[in-house]
């Protein structure tokens, strides 16, 4: 089976876990930190949080800015679960911006209409995830205007995007935005096996998110609040979690650091390699990806001009019995039944709802050969043509 995402593992990143594996420390030695300076580093960030998942860190993300009972987070349907399930960890009322169609992100004017909305009810969000779709930023220069006009917060879900540009700067820069959090799952972008990381230009936050992630304990002496005990003690000042990643999953994320780059100009040509045979093709257009800003790929997506449930069912069915895991991204959240539980239903976010029907993810992976691409592509192709056939005949 082809795979719709898969990661790459050479010689070093065996090197570097196993090293660990020798050494004193498994878990809350050096090398967290170590990974921690290099994303900051790599993105132009003051501080950097590691945790044992991005759903981990959205949450100690949330903590971090205060999202509690009573508190609004807004963010978009077309994402997985985790980016609305951070705020709801923290007892705040979540709600939905609808997408642009186009790029699958978060749409401006509909951020902006809501936003007049609320401000006229009295009740404005206090945070706004977006999710940077597939590798694609979102419009951070605007979101960070709205931002600053209605007074909110702001969390990049970035799990798709280390590695890619906005602006010509890395995603993770914070330019627009309070902490930006990306995912280390072996699907995404580099990995750690499971593991994430909050990136901020504020060292305030960083300290709070560090709290978070182990108990809410600290061991700095100018921290305490009270005397010291002895050369022992601790204090918990906040009601924290154990969110921490390992040695062993950090130096696997540090090796894998180093090819970041390779891995985003790979997935790239990939990208292009598939744009080109699509372009050829008719009833299928890629998901439009800005050339302005750099794309990471984390997937590549399909739009069927013609779209149906039956047309998707049927295409990601066969494409699997045919070895090519086909997938979709994404349900809208809302839809799922815990979400409908709270009230949401079918057509709140009509765009997320109309392109949730029309996209298919196929295969794109740094070790995705080209002929596995053609083959890919062959089998989609024959599919919708032997699909609109079978249409056709219904109709005559
Ligand atoms: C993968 C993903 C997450 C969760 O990441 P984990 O590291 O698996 O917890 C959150 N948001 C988005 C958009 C994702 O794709």
């Amino acid at each position: 089976m082809i795979p719709y995402g898969k990661q790459s593992i050479e010689q070093r990143d065996i090197d570097a876990v196993i090293e660990i594996l020798k050494s004193d420390f498994l878990t809350q030695g050096p090398t967290v930190r170590q990974f921690e300076d290099a994303v900051a580093k790599y993105c132009g960030a003051v501080g950097a949080v590691a945790a044992n998942s991005a759903t981990s860190t959205l949450h100690i993300a949330c903590k971090a800015l205060d999202v509690k009972q009573g508190s609004i987070v807004w963010t978009v349907p077309n994402s997985f679960v985790a980016s609305a399930n951070c705020a709801l960890y923290c007892g705040a009322t979540v709600d939905f911006v609808d997408i642009d169609a186009n790029t699958g992100n978060l749409c401006i004017a509909a951020l902006s209409e809501k936003l007049e909305q609320a401000a006229r009810l009295n009740a404005l969000p206090d945070v706004i995830i977006p999710v940077h779709f597939a590798g694609q930023s979102c419009d951070m220069a605007r979101i960070g205007a709205l931002a600053k006009q209605y007074g909110f917060k702001v969390i990049e879900d970035a799990s798709h995007a280390i590695g890619g540009e906005y602006q010509g700067k890395p995603v993770g820069h914070c330019t627009y935005s309070d902490i930006c959090v990306f995912s280390f799952h072996p699907v995404k972008i580099i990995t750690s096996a499971e593991g994430g990381m909050a990136v901020t230009q504020n060292p305030q936050l960083a300290d709070r998110m560090r709290a978070f992630r182990s108990h809410g304990i600290t061991s700095d002496p100018e921290q305490m609040t009270e005397e010291s005990h002895g050369p022992w003690y601790y204090q918990q000042q906040l009601l924290g979690y154990n969110y921490r990643m390992t040695d062993i999953q950090a130096a696997l994320g540090l090796s894998q650091l180093a090819r970041l780059d390779e891995f985003v100009t790979s997935r790239n040509q990939l990208a292009r390699a598939y744009d080109k045979m699509f372009a050829e093709i008719e009833g299928i257009t890629p998901l439009s990806q800005s050339e302005l800003q750099l794309s990471t790929y984390h997937l590549y997506v399909v739009r069927f001009t013609d779209s149906s449930r039956e047309l998707q069912q049927h295409i990601v069915t066969k494409m699997r019995a045919s070895g090519i895991c086909a997938h979709v991204h994404y349900i809208p959240i809302y839809l799922q039944p815990f979400y409908k539980d709270l009230g949401f239903s079918e057509g709140y976010c009509p765009n997320s709802e109309a392109y949730y029907q029309s996209a298919i993810t196929i295969p794109l992976f740094p070790l995705l050969t080209y002929a596995q691409q053609q083959e890919v592509v062959k089998t989609l192709r024959n599919l919708l043509t032997g699909w609109q056939n079978i249409q056709n005949n219904i109709k005559e």
